[in-house]
């Protein structure tokens, strides 16, 4: 994919932004548009050179190279959230690492009450019931909102921990 193309794209940019929620420094930045079977963000693009329809790019490799630059994502590596969320757009929770990295942190994680990816509605479920109260919320409630959103998928109530 060319990646300098859609960064210095300024349509494409926009459209990007357009779909994230951007909050405090600390919170997650939800993805408000169309999401992948795994509950990654996902939008169209600019039309390529060469291409005759626009292609769909995944959410958080487009943020990441638009912090970081096009060349930032080296062959084999992946970016990973630090908050478990998959649609989360905050640069300060992304960072990079292997699958193997990924794979393991998910396989630890999945078994610690009330973290996100125990969440029984597995994480596109998750994803979906964040946007849906976003578009719902009264805008100076956004926050509890969210929070409400988030708790309905650990029926234990229990408290969400970071690992990092
Ligand atoms: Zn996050």
């Amino acid at each position: 994919m060319l990646w300098g193309s859609l960064l210095a794209d300024g349509e494409t940019v926009a459209r990007y932004w357009s779909h994230v929620l951007r909050r405090g420094a600390d919170a997650c930045w939800w993805w408000t548009g169309g999401l992948s079977d795994t509950a990654h963000g996902t939008f169209r693009a600019l039309s390529l050179p060469g291409k005759t329809r626009r292609g769909t790019v995944p959410a958080h490799l487009f943020g990441y190279r638009l912090a970081h630059g096009p060349d930032s994502i080296p062959a084999g590596m992946v970016v990973r959230h630090r908050c478990d969320e998959p649609p989360c757009q905050n640069p300060a929770h992304w960072l990079l690492g292997t699958r193997g990295d990924n794979n393991r942190d998910a396989a630890s994680r999945r078994r610690l009450v009330g973290h996100a990816l125990a969440d029984v509605r597995g994480a596109i479920g998750r994803a979906r019931a964040v946007q849906a109260a976003i578009a719902a919320a009264d805008p100076d409630r956004l926050d509890e909102a969210i929070a409400a959103a988030l708790a309905a998928g650990n029926p234990t109530g229990a408290h969400q921990d970071s690992l990092f």
